[in-house]
């Protein structure tokens, strides 16, 4: 099953469920606060930007850089 994520428009809290394809276009309960939770586009690209137009990182352990989990520029 692929996975969709999914943000909540009351708290912004950010998840990820697992779906069948055939439930993809389906909004989903936030975790937090149960609000309806539309899907977002993955972008695979670790970062997003937030209001105050600063890049924050998703997932935490990857590289922004290259999105890859170890590199030069993540000096891990
Ligand atoms: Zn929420």
């Amino acid at each position: 099953m692929p996975i969709y994520e999914y943000q909540c428009l009351e708290c912004e809290f950010k998840f990820e469920l697992l779906r069948p394809l055939s439930r993809s276009g389906e909004d989903a309960d936030c975790p937090h606060c149960r609000e309806c939770s539309p899907r977002v586009l993955s972008t695979f690209a670790s970062f997003s930007v937030t209001e105050g137009g600063v890049a924050a990182p998703l997932g935490g352990n990857s590289c922004g850089g290259c999105a890859s989990t170890s590199c030069g520029t993540c000096a891990v």
